[in-house]
């Protein structure tokens, strides 16, 4: 089998390592013997269906969103994308690329940044940076992460949170929620990276991307995740 990590923006929007997500993805993945591609979608880049079977989406500063932003909308990948998940691709975005994949993100300096509209939510910049470790309850388990953003994002029409906050701010410090989830894509403002550390997450995504693709049930081998979870365990212990 083979997987397409289609790695949105990696020159712009990378930021607190997240480019350890796409690593982890790749690497859990070839050692189940799946072949692995990264495509690095950017700006002028072309999109259709089909071309990824996950999307990744990091995060970025103002300057770096409002390019994306733009180029989400004037090249029509903004809506490929949105119709990718409605098929049930999924979608791992952190912080400034999340914001991006909500209404949109009214920054602190200049006009709103068109989003998506794949998340019901909507974020505002403020003038509290949070900053910190963070961790959450969430359909996965526990999840434990990095935050460092200044925009707060408030979730609409109920739409799920990724999980509810068990230390840290998360999505605005004020409702207790982190992140958004809908269908098979997942917003958050979890750096860290976070799948290194979360590995039954980091299987998720690649359960959902091979059962799209190949339309049908996929169980993964486990992997002796013994590191992974002394990390987890331990950033869980230290500030949970
Ligand atoms: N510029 C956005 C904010 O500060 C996103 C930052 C990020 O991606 N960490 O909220």
């Amino acid at each position: 089998m083979k997987i397409t990590i289609g790695y949105l923006y990696a020159d712009l929007m990378n930021i607190y390592g997240d480019t350890g997500n796409i690593i982890a993805l790749k690497k859990r993945a070839q050692w189940r013997g799946i072949d692995v591609e990264v495509k690095n979608i950017s700006v002028g880049d072309k999109l259709k269906k089909g071309d990824a079977d996950i999307f990744f989406f990091g995060g970025g500063q103002d300057q770096a969103q409002s390019i994306v932003a733009s180029d989400l909308e004037s090249s029509g990948k903004g809506k490929i994308i949105k119709a990718e998940i409605e098929r049930g691709v999924p979608l791992l975005s952190i912080c400034g690329g999340y914001q991006l994949l909500g209404e949109y993100y009214k920054p602190h300096k200049g006009p709103k940044l068109p989003g998506t509209e794949l998340f019901p939510a909507y974020t505002l910049a403020s003038h509290d940076r949070m900053i910190g470790n963070l961790v959450i309850n969430s359909m996965f388990g526990t999840l434990v992460g990095f935050e460092n953003h200044s925009g707060k994002t408030y979730l609409k029409n109920k739409v799920s949170p990724l999980g509810m906050v068990v230390k840290g701010w998360g999505n605005n410090g004020k409702d207790r929620t982190e992140g958004c989830i809908y269908k098979n894509a997942v917003g958050c403002y979890m750096h860290g990276s976070l799948l290194p550390k979360n590995p039954k997450l980091a299987d998720w995504f690649l359960k959902k991307a091979l059962e799209v693709k190949y339309g049908k049930e996929i169980e993964l081998e486990p992997l002796d995740d013994t590191l992974e979870l002394q990390a987890h365990n331990s950033a869980v212990k230290r500030f949970g």
